[in-house]
């Protein structure tokens, strides 16, 4: 019996990633006492936040920063600002991070932070001023050295640009403590695009490896209409595949043709998102089809690939299944944990049931977030290794380097789980990222 409070979220992600380990684990039990140190954050700071509304009076909020572990390197992860934001949750996402930070071959340890601040319905004024208040707080346990943390659900280049300002004013040093920095002050290009950029680079080998093919005339599903799903959205049509739907809170859009969205309807949308409104104002016409209250895995008939892109537990079992019913062979997650733990238990078991590569029917192919949505932390990395040169790459490096990256990173799943997992002649890319992410981090810790 544990003394400790109920974490959901938490919980969700250290048992996700025991279950996965136990087959690396029986063959080297040297390994358990590492499950167990690595579950407990080196260090949690949390702090309030109280700020000024335009109207003059006083609001708090509670700040978090989880500095989960730095055996790899300074803690790095980003910082969400949603009203569900809890320590659970801050928690399960810190914990993915070390693993994800650590499949990116770049040396960072994995770190978390946020507020339950809502952004939404905020003016601009008061989310600067919301910025300065948790920096004021946050610079203390910050440094380029130390931990880097970037945007996350709710914290994008504007929010980065407040809180980069107050930590100059706060500690008077100009250096790369936040990464996701615009262009002109520090940040890396393709930072904003990496994710979702990413995401595709990843889902490409799967669609090669699994069916020697490509994105050409593939029919996607996407959740989400914020950074990732944008330009997840925009790689797909650059590559030649349909983008089918789009979603948020709210409801989702669903293409009523075969065509689906262009680039002009996702960069109206993006507009839409940055005015901090809903999808229900972007005018849809009849090319659109508006679910209210909807996540968009069960509303359509045939698609090829889904990309989960909008937030944790936004699919579940039951949806797993409306997908391989509509024919979907590939589930990859933009988003951090964006699978049930049922959602990955059926897509593993269609993988299992593969007995030979010669007949893959029925197979919906799944990669966890930690690797496939490892792009935006990479190029992160990247620049923080530009900060410290003071040098600044070309789109075209980082984007050439953001793609070996998720090369690797692919390879490094497929070969580990091939090499651990049991079951099917298709190798687990969960097990493949779980366990190679822990080797990694476990290794650095005990040395
Ligand atoms: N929030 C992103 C993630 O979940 C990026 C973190 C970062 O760039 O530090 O990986």
């Amino acid at each position: 019996m544990s003394n400790l409070p109920i974490e959901a979220e938490f919980q969700q992600a250290v048992s996700e990633i025991t279950q996965t380990l136990e087959p690396f684990l029986a063959k080297n039990p040297e390994y358990r006492k590492a499950l167990e140190v690595v579950q407990i954050p080196e260090r949690i700071i949390q702090f309030r936040v109280t700020w000024e509304r335009d109207d003059g009076s006083l609001a708090v909020n509670r700040g978090f920063r989880v500095q989960f572990n730095s055996a790899l390197g300074p803690y790095k992860g980003g910082l969400r600002l949603h009203p569900t934001v809890n320590l659970s949750i801050l928690k399960f996402l810190g914990f993915e991070q070390i693993f994800k930070n650590a499949l990116t071959g770049l040396m960072m340890g994995g770190g978390k932070g946020g507020s339950d601040f809502d952004p939404k319905g905020k003016s601009d004024h008061e989310i600067r001023r919301f910025c300065y208040a948790f920096m004021q707080e946050l610079s203390r346990h910050i440094g380029a050295d130390l931990d880097v943390p970037a945007g996350d659900i709710g914290t994008g280049g504007r929010e980065i640009g407040f809180m980069f300002g107050a930590y100059k004013k706060y500690r008077n040093e100009f250096s790369g403590i936040l990464t996701g920095k615009g262009g002109n002050w520090g940040g890396s290009f393709i930072r904003p695009e990496a994710t979702g950029f990413g995401l595709v680079y990843y889902v490409t080998e799967m669609l090669r490896d699994l069916d020697n093919t490509d994105w050409k005339g593939k029919k996607v599903l996407i959740s989400g209409a914020g950074n990732v799903a944008q330009y997840a959205a925009i790689k797909v049509l650059e590559l030649g595949g349909k983008v089918l739907s789009l979603s948020d809170s709210t409801g989702s859009l669903i293409a009523t043709g075969d065509d689906g969205f262009t680039k002009e309807d996702i960069t109206t949308i993006a507009d839409v998102k940055l005015a901090r409104k809903s999808l229900t104002s972007f005018d849809a016409g009849s090319r659109f089809k508006w679910y209210a209250g909807e996540r968009p895995w069960k509303l359509v008939e045939k698609a090829d690939v889904a990309l989960p892109s909008a937030s944790q537990n936004e699919l579940n079992g039951e949806e797993a299944e409306a997908l391989i019913k509509a024919g979907v062979r590939y589930v990859a997650e933009g988003s951090n944990m964006g699978c049930t733990l049922d959602a990955i238990e059926i897509f593993e078991k269609s993988r299992k049931s593969i007995k030979s590569r010669n007949n893959t029917e029925g197979v919906c192919f799944y990669a966890p977030g930690k690797a496939a949505n490892a792009g935006g932390v990479a190029v992160s990395g990247l620049e923080m290794a530009q900060n410290s040169q003071r040098l600044k790459w070309t789109p075209e490096e980082v984007d050439a380097k953001l793609k070996d990256i998720m090369v690797t990173c692919y390879k490094t799943c497929w070969e580990t789980g091939k090499e651990y997992a049991e079951g099917g002649a298709l190798p687990s890319l969960v097990a493949g990222a779980n366990i190679a992410g822990f080797i990694k981090v476990a290794n650095a810790m005990k040395d």
